[in-house]
């Protein structure tokens, strides 16, 4: 057994400052057992906790570190521009910088205004497609996650089609009466609710790449009919794009899949690492948002000048020739060295350099009701497994994971070998 003694100390204490001794839930390791690693560093693809044990690490911060961490250039510039301020409450240059960046690459939209994170970002994309409509029900499907706004944090009620009950403690029911949750991938649910619900229908808001329940994806024919159906109802789509954007491409999904939403978020790689979330939509849309328009939305820390210089930095390396090529030529290697080991107790499941351990015996999986639950058993025994053998996953089977443009095919090489042994034990 590795030695955990530092990061079973550390977690003590934690848990004496903060709830479940963490500041997000998921970190806590609840669903794998045992004590959250506390990381004492990262450099490239690796990895070391408190204890000295090194890793390679395909969690990645959940998804922002496609460089890897403490990448060259991403350093260089948060150091450089920290140097001469942290923060102003004023315009700054990087802001252009890093929106011209974003805007010349990226013909999905027009403005852009950056906040401080994912949620941030998804809470003001709804109220700016419900100040834009005059309308006030939203639709979301089944296993996406938008961050933890109230209106994001719900279930579907029973009954097709029925309005959604919250799934958090202190959301009020008036909130989560506003939001209808579907299930994804099934065109007659979305034409029900639209013919019940027609023109009280602001937005529907969907991960085009559902990321943060298994990786579920979906058939481009789907998505295409959700963009028509909204048209033809004068909702507006919101594609979320926080794990999709600059990670599938540097146009993200709706490149990758060549649909236009009408607004789209952006977060995790847009921030190089720093808390960075945007939203952005054709000019006409944007023109709603404050000070030109009535819909408020602010942040004391937004366009960040360290964050920004962080962004600017690592999609500098995004757009360089060949980026994402190789990232997913790696992701296909990884993910081809797998399969034959899972034998038929499941496959992986990935896309650009997203990647998905599925312990189930379809070939494809496409909503949250085709995920086994007790196939979780399987993911904590291999987690682990894989830990012990210096293989960092996120501590959830129905997370996903990252390649970064610093694992090396050696790093993937030894990422196969210690899945071999890690399945071998698992499966006695
Ligand atoms: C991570 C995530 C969010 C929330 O972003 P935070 O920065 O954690 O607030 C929203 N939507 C999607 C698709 C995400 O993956």
């Amino acid at each position: 057994m590795l030695k955990r003694k530092k990061s079973e100390k550390l977690f003590q204490k934690a848990k004496t400052y903060f709830p479940g001794g963490v500041n997000s839930p998921v970190r806590a390791f609840k669903s794998v057992g045992g004590v959250p690693l506390f990381i004492e560093k990262g450099k490239g693809s690796h990895i070391w906790d408190a204890d000295g044990n090194r890793y390679i690490d395909y969690c990645c911060s959940w998804g922002p570190l496609i460089l890897g961490h403490s990448h060259p250039a991403v350093v260089k510039s948060i150091v450089e521009t920290a140097k001469s301020g942290t923060s102003f409450g004023a315009p700054t240059r990087l802001e252009n910088e890093l929106a011209g960046l974003i805007l010349n690459h990226n013909r999905y939209i027009d403005k852009i205004r950056f906040v401080s994170s994912g949620t941030e970002a998804v809470m003001s994309a709804i109220r700016l497609a419900r100040g834009y409509t005059g309308r006030t029900k939203i639709i979301k499907f089944e296993g996406c996650y938008h961050g933890h706004a109230d209106s994001m944090l719900v279930n579907a009620g029973s009954g097709l089609a029925t309005l959604g009950i919250s799934s958090s403690s202190g959301v009020t029911e008036t909130v989560a009466r506003e939001t209808i949750v579907l299930p994804l991938n099934d065109k007659q649910a979305l034409k029900s609710a639209f013919n019940r619900h027609k023109k009280d229908i602001a937005c529907v808001i969907i991960e085009p790449v559902p990321a943060n329940n298994g990786l579920l994806l979906q058939d481009r024919s789907f998505l295409e009919f959700l963009h028509d159906i909204c048209a033809s109802y004068g909702a507006m789509l919101i594609f979320d794009e926080v794990i999709s954007g600059f990670r599938l491409g540097f146009t993200g999904a709706a490149g990758y899949y060549n649909i236009h939403p009408d607004i789209i978020t952006y977060g995790k790689v847009i921030g190089g690492g720093l808390p960075v979330g945007a939203y952005g939509a054709r000019a006409d849309v944007m023109k709603r948002i404050s000070p030109d328009g009535n819909v408020y939305q602010a942040g004391t820390l937004s366009g960040n000048p360290v964050a920004m210089a962080a962004g600017i930095a690592q999609l500098s390396e995004c757009l360089k020739g060949g980026f994402y090529d190789k990232l997913q030529r790696k992701t296909k290697r990884l993910a081809e060295g797998i399969i034959p080991l899972l034998k038929d107790s499941g496959t992986v499941c990935h896309i650009g350099s997203i990647f998905w351990i599925a312990f189930t015996k379809r070939k494809t999986v496409s909503s949250s009701s085709e995920i086994d639950p007790n196939s979780m058993l399987k993911f904590k025994l291999l987690h682990a497994a894989l830990l012990e053998r210096g293989i960092y996953l996120g501590p959830s089977g129905y997370e996903v994971a990252f390649i970064s443009s610093a694992h090396t095919d050696r790093d993937i090489d030894d990422t196969i070998k210690a899945f071999k042994d890690a399945i071998d034990i698992t499966s006695t």
